[in-house]
């Protein structure tokens, strides 16, 4: 199959905008513009003592938080922070039934929040990735809080940008929103993926429709070498793991020669990536067929031989205990399972989860095997997860060291305000 392999073009579009026109010519080109319902935006006035976070420029306002509700917002609507003395704090968005009841936009007294704020935002979001466009032609534009965005998720997948609108104040902008997309990449197709369930926690409907151009069933991009079909319509998020990036390069840098087990595997990523690398034979393990049928596609697209992978669908714990009792034996083991947290009333029973998938994975390494381990929920601190890997290797009866810590990729930064931003973990532990 022919892959377009094409140029990544966003960059230029996005300095041919900054060049070309000023200011006033960008809220002259985000089409449509949403004008305010009101002339004096409502306010927020806050807790006494509750305005600390807020001078620290984290971005959340919790509901406690929240001492009065002047001027009658409606959901997204946007709003001035107030502490008690009147002191101006921000200026957010209004989320009525979210326990996030508001989310700031600006912690600058004079910008404005209007089409011309989007476009901005967005443009210098996208500037930063400049160093990431090296290795392929898909990114993470816009991530949400951490590049001042709170609730925007933009993939750009070759030509075609997936996004997220996942609360109430980036629900209200959508206009604009897509008016920057559309003025920003011109040429690009446009996908709508609000389909996730935190929508619901802010009183939103799910969404998934085309909003621009023609959105193909699968969309080819290339990353550090290998090709990945991606459906960015039905897959996971926008349709690929992106978060992952540095972790595939770290997986085929050490896959050469090896046998190598993936499980979690989605579409296949990081098994790709070990063959791209070199590995001996990958097995691809998932409970979802069409995931695996994706994976198998994706093994032809790069040309690795019929022989080099096999698909196995099922559940990974039954699965692994049973190779234990067969003896079976991998080199290079990753784990990279779904998010097994979502509230820290699941965190016990997560815990659990974890130990169990990663002393079964342990239990089938090779001497001198390499385990990647990976936690994608937020609430599993650091030091947890590592004590959780090291419980499960004592109970499997093995020793091993760490040798790198591994995490999401740079286009999904951490804004050094909002350590909520980084969720994901990832140990490569070499196994004796
Ligand atoms: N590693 C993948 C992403 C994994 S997402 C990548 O980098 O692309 C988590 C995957 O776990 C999903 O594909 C889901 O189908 C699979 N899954 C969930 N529960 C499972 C189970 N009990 N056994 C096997 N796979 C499971």
């Amino acid at each position: 199959m022919i892959f377009p392999v094409d140029a990544f073009h966003g960059f230029s579009y996005v300095l041919r905008s900054l060049r070309a026109c000023d200011a006033q010519d960008f809220t002259a080109r985000v089409i449509p513009m949403r004008s305010k319902e009101i002339i004096v935006d409502p306010q927020l006035i806050i807790v006494a003592g509750r305005e600390k976070s807020l001078l620290r420029r984290h971005p959340w306002i919790f509901s406690g938080a929240v001492a009065t509700v002047k001027g009658r917002p409606v959901s997204g609507q946007t709003v001035d922070v107030l502490g008690q003395n009147g002191q101006w704090l921000a200026r957010a968005s209004f989320s009525p039934k979210s326990q996030i009841m508001g989310r700031v936009w600006t912690f600058d007294a004079e910008e404005v929040i209007d089409g011309d704020f989007f476009l901005r935002r967005i443009l210098q979001s996208a500037g930063r990735r400049k160093d990431f466009e090296s290795a392929g032609n898909a990114l993470r534009l816009v991530h949400s809080e951490s590049d001042g965005l709170p609730g925007l998720i933009l993939d750009r997948y070759a030509g075609v940008l997936v996004f997220q609108l996942l609360t109430a104040g980036m629900e209200f902008w959508r206009d604009a929103i897509i008016g920057a997309l559309r003025n920003l990449f011109p040429e690009d197709a446009i996908l709508e993926r609000s389909d996730v369930d935190v929508r619901a926690k802010e009183g939103l409907a799910a969404r998934t429709v085309v909003v621009h151009g023609q959105i193909p069933e699968q969309v080819g991009i290339h990353e550090n070498g290998v090709k990945y079909l991606v459906d960015v319509q039905g897959g996971h998020k926008t349709g690929f793991y992106l978060d992952q990036r540095d972790s595939r390069l770290a997986v085929a840098r050490a896959a050469g020669g090896r046998e190598v087990l993936n499980c979690f595997s989605y579409t296949g990523g990081f098994g790709l990536a070990a063959l791209g690398g070199g590995a001996a034979h990958v097995t691809q393990l998932d409970a979802s067929a069409p995931a695996l049928a994706l994976a198998e596609r994706n093994r032809e697209a790069n040309g690795f031989a019929p022989g080099s992978m096999d698909t196995v669908c099922g559940d990974a714990f039954q699965i692994l205990r049973d190779w234990h009792r067969e003896k079976r034996t991998f080199d290079l083991i990753v784990l990279d399972p779904p998010k097994f947290v979502d509230s820290k009333a699941s965190l016990n029973r997560a815990c659990r989860g974890y130990k169990d998938i990663n002393l079964s994975a342990l239990r089938l390494l090779n001497p001198g095997g390499r385990l990647f381990t990976f936690s994608c929920s937020g609430l599993m601190e650091d030091a947890l997860f590592q004590k959780i890997v090291s419980d499960a290797a004592l109970d499997a009866g093995r020793t091993g060291r760490i040798i790198h810590r591994l995490t999401q990729a740079g286009d999904h930064p951490v804004s050094l305000a909002f350590p909520e931003g980084a969720y994901l973990k990832g140990l490569e532990v070499l196994v004796d």
